[in-house]
C-alpha cells in the first residue's frame, strides 16, 4: 500500500464543518473594516529574508530562530535569493506602500488577512502556519488613529460576541527615551545576572528591552523589578500616550496599563497594546500591535508614521468556541429528491433558476458505486440530514404536470405539500429562502 500522506507538523487543515466559522469571521471582518474605510492588501508569502531581519529585527525570537527561510534556486545570472515564509505581515505592507510609492496622496488605511509562518513548538493556539487578520493606518500621527484601531477591534469583538478579554497598553516612548532606560535596565540586569536564563544573557547587551518580554516563570520577579520604560518617556510622549487613554475612555474602552508590555517585535515606539483573555492558557494574547513611525524610513522610504495590530483568528475562534457564540452552521434552503435519473436535465435546470433567485440548494447525488438514484427513503434520510427547510421531489408525476413538489422538512412546518411550476420559478422561490 503506498504511504498515507498527512499534513506538515503545525499546519492545519480547515475543514467544513469548521470553516464556515471561519468565513463567518472574515465576513464581520470585511463588513467593519469597510465602515472604518480600511481598504484591504494582499501582498505575496514569500518575501526575501532581509526584509523581515530588517523590519522584525535580528535579535527576535522569529529571525533567530522561528522563520521557514530557503534559498531559491539560482536564475540564469547564478545568483541564488534568499526567501522567507512570511511570519507577520507589518514587513510586506511597508515593503509594498514604499515600493508603490502608496503614501504620495496622504495616509492610507488597510487591512489584510491569511496564512502566516513561525517554526515555533505546536499547542494550543500556537501553530507553524497560523491566520492573521491585521489592520494598519500608514501616515497618521495622532493618538486618535491609535484610539481608532483600538476601537475598531473592540468593535469586531462586540461584533462576534466575544466579551471576555482585556486591553493592556503601554508606551515604548521614542527612541532617545528608549536609550535611557536601555543603559539603566542594562545595569540592573548585570546586577543579577545570575538569575537571567541562557537567552537573557545572549540578549543582555543586544536587545536588552526583549528580556522583559520573556515567558521564562523564574525570571518573572526580576523583570518585574526592573527600571520601568514608562518612567522615562518626556512630555511629547506622555502626551501622545495620555491623548490615547482619554479617547479609549470617553469610549468606554477599558484597558490597564502593563509597563512591561514591549512586544516581540522591534520596530515599535510610543503605544503597544495587546488583547488578552485568560481563557486560552498560556496562549492568551488574541490580538497585538502598536505604532512603528520609524519602520518606513529604516525600510528605505520616505519616512511616515504608521500604527497597526494583527490578531491571530485561531485564538479568536478558540476563544468564541469557549464563550458558545457560536456562528449559524451553513444550510442549504432545500434539497432536491431525484427519484429517477432521467429527470436530471431538468432538475439541474429548475436548481440553476433557484440558485440565480438567492435560493441555496443541494442536490441529491448517488453515493458512489450505488446503483441508479437511491430508493425514496435514502434519499429523504439525506434530506433531512442536510438540515433544509424543504425538499424539492422531482418525480415522474409532477413533472409530467410542470411541477415539483414541495415538501415542508422541519417540525412546525405541518402544511401539506405544494405543487409550484417549474416554468415559473421566481414566483415561489422567495417561499424558500432564508437568508433576507
Ligand atoms: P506570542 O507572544 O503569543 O508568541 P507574538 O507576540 O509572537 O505572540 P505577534 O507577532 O504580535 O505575536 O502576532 C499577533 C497575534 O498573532 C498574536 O497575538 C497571536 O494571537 C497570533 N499568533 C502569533 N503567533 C502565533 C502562532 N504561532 N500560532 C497562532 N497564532 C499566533
Ligand atoms: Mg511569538
Amino acid at each position: 500500500m503506498a504511504e498515507k500522506l498527512t499534513a506538515v507538523k503545525g499546519m492545519n487543515d480547515i475543514l467544513p464543518p469548521e470553516s464556515a466559522r471561519w468565513e463567518w469571521l472574515e465576513e464581520k471582518v470585511r463588513s467593519l473594516m469597510a465602515r472604518y474605510a480600511y481598504r484591504n492588501i494582499r501582498t505575496p508569502i514569500l518575501e526575501h529574508t532581509r526584509l523581515f531581519v530588517r523590519s522584525i529585527g535580528e535579535v527576535t525570537d522569529i529571525v533567530e530562530k522561528e522563520m521557514y527561510s530557503f534559498e531559491d534556486r539560482a536564475d540564469k545570472h547564478g545568483d541564488a535569493e534568499h526567501l522567507s515564509m512570511r511570519p507577520e505581515n507589518t514587513a510586506s505592507v511597508v515593503r509594498a506602500i514604499t515600493e508603490h510609492n502608496l503614501l504620495y496622496d496622504g495616509g492610507k488605511r488597510l487591512y489584510y488577512m491569511g496564512p502566516m509562518f513561525r517554526r515555533e513548538r505546536p499547542q494550543r493556539g500556537r501553530y507553524r502556519q497560523f491566520h492573521q487578520i491585521g489592520a494598519e493606518a500608514l501616515g497618521f500621527a495622532g493618538p486618535e488613529v491609535d484610539a481608532e484601531l483600538i476601537l475598531l477591534a473592540a468593535a469586531l469583538w462586540r461584533e462576534l460576541g466575544l466579551s471576555d478579554w482585556r486591553l493592556e497598553i503601554n508606551s515604548l516612548g521614542q527612541p532617545e527615551e528608549r536609550a535611557q532606560h536601555r543603559a539603566q535596565l542594562i545595569a540592573y540586569l548585570e546586577q543579577h545576572v545570575e538569575q537571567l536564563d541562557e537567552e537573557a544573557r545572549r540578549r543582555l547587551h543586544s536587545n536588552p528591552l526583549r528580556i522583559l518580554d520573556t515567558k521564562n516563570p523564574a525570571m518573572q520577579d526580576l523583570v518585574n523589578g526592573a527600571p520601568r520604560l514608562i518612567d522615562f518617556l518626556g512630555t511629547a510622549s506622555l502626551a501622545h500616550f495620555e491623548g490615547l487613554k482619554a479617547m479609549l475612555d470617553a469610549n468606554g474602552v477599558p484597558w490597564t496599563l502593563n509597563p512591561r508590555l514591549v512586544r516581540g517585535l522591534d520596530y515599535y515606539n510610543l503605544s503597544v497594546f495587546e488583547f488578552v483573555t485568560d481563557r486560552l492558557g498560556a496562549q492568551g494574547t488574541i490580538c497585538a500591535g502598536g505604532r512603528y513611525d520609524y519602520l518606513i524610513g529604516q525600510m528605505g522610504g520616505k519616512a511616515a508614521p504608521a500604527v497597526g495590530w494583527a490578531l491571530g483568528v485561531e485564538r479568536v475562534l478558540d476563544l468564541l468556541k469557549q464563550q458558545g457564540a457560536e456562528p449559524p452552521g451553513p444550510v442549504p434552503d432545500a434539497y432536491a429528491v431525484v427519484p429517477e435519473a432521467g429527470a436530471l436535465p431538468q432538475v439541474l435546470k429548475c436548481l440553476q433558476a433557484l440558485r440565480a433567485a438567492g435560493v441555496s440548494v443541494q442536490m441529491h447525488a448517488p453515493a458512489a458505486g450505488s446503483e441508479g438514484m437511491g430508493s425514496m427513503k435514502s434519499q429523504f434520510k439525506r434530506a433531512d440530514a442536510s438540515g433544509a427547510a424543504f425538499a424539492l421531489i422531482f418525480g415522474q408525476d409532477e413533472l409530467a404536470q410542470g411541477c415539483v413538489a414541495l415538501k415542508p422538512l422541519r417540525a412546525g412546518q405541518e402544511q401539506a405539500q405544494q405543487l409550484q411550476p417549474l416554468a415559473d420559478v421566481a414566483a415561489w422561490a422567495e417561499r424558500l429562502r432564508s437568508l433576507p
